[in-house]
Formats: C-alpha cells, sequence, structure tokens
C-alpha cells in the first residue's frame, strides 16, 4: 500500500535529511521508525503525506504517485498524529475533531463551526472510540496529555484513513498514558486494518506494539526487522 523508492530529501539550505530510502509497508502492517533526534523520522513522514517536496526518487501510495496533482487524494486517506498533539485550545474536543474533516484549503471554516450533523455523529463515534465520548464538549486545554492525544487521534481517524502517520506520538506524555496510546493505534489497526507508521524513540515500546521496526540513522535505513530479530548491536548504534 506504500512503496517508497530511493526517497532523497535536501532542504533549502543544504542540508540532507533522507539520502536513498526504499521501504515497502503492506496494508494493515503497524511499522515503528526508530531513530536518534535529527535522522529524518520527521522528513519521512512529511514526504508521505505532501507536507514536504521531495529531491529524488518516488513514493507511490494506494497505487497513487505523490506529487503536486496528488496531494489533496494522498490527504483525504491518511491521517496524522504530532507529539506536541497540535490542538486548538479553546475549542472543544468534538470541534478539535471536527476540524479533521476539514482540507487545508477550506480551514477557514471552522472559525463558523459549520459542520453537518452527519459529521458531528461521526467526530462523536471518533471521540467514542478513542473512550473521551464523556469528554466531547469539554475544552481541550481542560484535559490531561493523554487525553489531549486521544483527541488528535480522533482528529486523525474521523476521514477513516487508510494510512496513520504519527510523529513521536507519546514522546510528550508520561510510560502509562504512553502504553494507553500505543495499545489505542493498535486497536484502531486491527480493529478498521488501518496501516500505521510511527515514529518512536523508545524501543520497548516499538517492540511491544510494532509488526515491524525500521531502524534509520542519518537518512539512510539501517535494518528493518521483526521486533523478536532485532540484533542488539544494531539499536546500540541507533542510541549512541
Ligand atoms: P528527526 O525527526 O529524526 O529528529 P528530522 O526529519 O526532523 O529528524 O530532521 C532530519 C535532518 O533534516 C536534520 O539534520 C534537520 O536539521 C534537518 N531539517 C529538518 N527540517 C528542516 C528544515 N525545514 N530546513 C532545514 N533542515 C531541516
Ligand atoms: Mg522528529
Amino acid at each position: 500500500m506504500l512503496e517508497i523508492i530511493n526517497l532523497k530529501k535536501t532542504f533549502k539550505n543544504g542540508s540532507s535529511a533522507l539520502k536513498g530510502i526504499n521501504l515497502k509497508i503492506n496494508k494493515g502492517e503497524f511499522v515503528s521508525i526508530l531513530g536518534p533526534s535529527g535522522s529524518g523520522k520527521t522528513t519521512l513522514l512529511r514526504t508521505i503525506n505532501g507536507l514536504e517536496n521531495i529531491s529524488g526518487g518516488e513514493i507511490y501510495f494506494d497505487n497513487i504517485k505523490i506529487g503536486h496533482n496528488s496531494i489533496l487524494e494522498v490527504q483525504k486517506k491518511t491521517g496524522m498524529i504530532f507529539q506536541e498533539f497540535n490542538l486548538v485550545n479553546n475549542l472543544s474536543a468534538i470541534n478539535n475533531v471536527l476540524t479533521g474533516l476539514l482540507s487545508s484549503s477550506n480551514k477557514f471554516l471552522s472559525l463558523f463551526y459549520l459542520f453537518k450533523k452527519s459529521q458531528k455523529i461521526k467526530a462523536l463515534k471518533s471521540l467514542e472510540t478513542v473512550g473521551l465520548l464523556n469528554k466531547s464538549y469539554n475544552r481541550s486545554d481542560e484535559l490531561s496529555g493523554g487525553q489531549r492525544q486521544r483527541v488528535g487521534i480522533a482528529r486523525a481517524i474521523i476521514k477513516k484513513p487508510l494510512l496513520l502517520l504519527a510523529d513521536e506520538p507519546v514522546a510528550s506524555l508520561d510510560p502509562k498514558a504512553a502504553n494507553l496510546i500505543l495499545s489505542l493505534l493498535k486497536k484502531i489497526n486491527k480493529e478498521f486494518g488501518t496501516t500505521i507508521l510511527c515514529n518512536l524513540h523508545q524501543v520497548d515500546l516499538a517492540k511491544k506494539y510494532s509488526d515491524r521496526l525500521v531502524g534509520i540513522l542519518d537518512g539512510k535505513i539501517f535494518f528493518d526487522e521483526k521486533p523478536q530479530n532485532i540484533n542488539k548491536n544494531n539499536l546500540k548504534k541507533i542510541y549512541i
């Protein structure tokens, strides 16, 4: 469902973040990307949903080649989850979730809360999936970090995406909340068959929840293994 071929990304300032990434991800897989800070994890996710132009190579997503003409199509089929949740603090949980239905071109509509009843029902269902139905009308800044990330997940799944991209979704959370968030992503992965690509810092969590671990160092993949086959020396190289 996702095929990345010799992907390269060099920023305008000359910094080379991705140096030839080859990666194939099957439908329904839960894949975690491990790697030290600055290794290219965030850039990789951003190129997949068109937030970042690529400098070389190709990305195919659900048989669509990612490029200028396909960005809207790709963004419709992907959901994104962020480390810092990226919620609007003074909006209720349900209104934050509803913004997940807006494409970047019609974001202004959210200012007027012009949502249909059917869309509100979708938002409530998403909040139910993440176990937060009873907080739907709380302002998001009244929620704990773990609850806010659950709102972030509800926003990402409201469109029923084929692919969820999660950029260090638990880096700002304590271990208990981190486990809850990853088990929730796992539940979504199993129940809806959503493919998950998740940048993580914590090896233990990655091993516990993923079908596959991909290690990135300095813009290149240097291992791609099932959790049970992971080589300790490879892990050490990533975290020196
Ligand atoms: P990670 O998410 O693994 O920490 P990033 O993808 O954020 O890594 O960054 C990879 C490399 O690309 C780093 O060297 C970083 O400084 C550089 N980089 C990331 N974003 C930009 C940008 N917008 N402009 C210039 N360099 C960038
Ligand atoms: Mg990052």
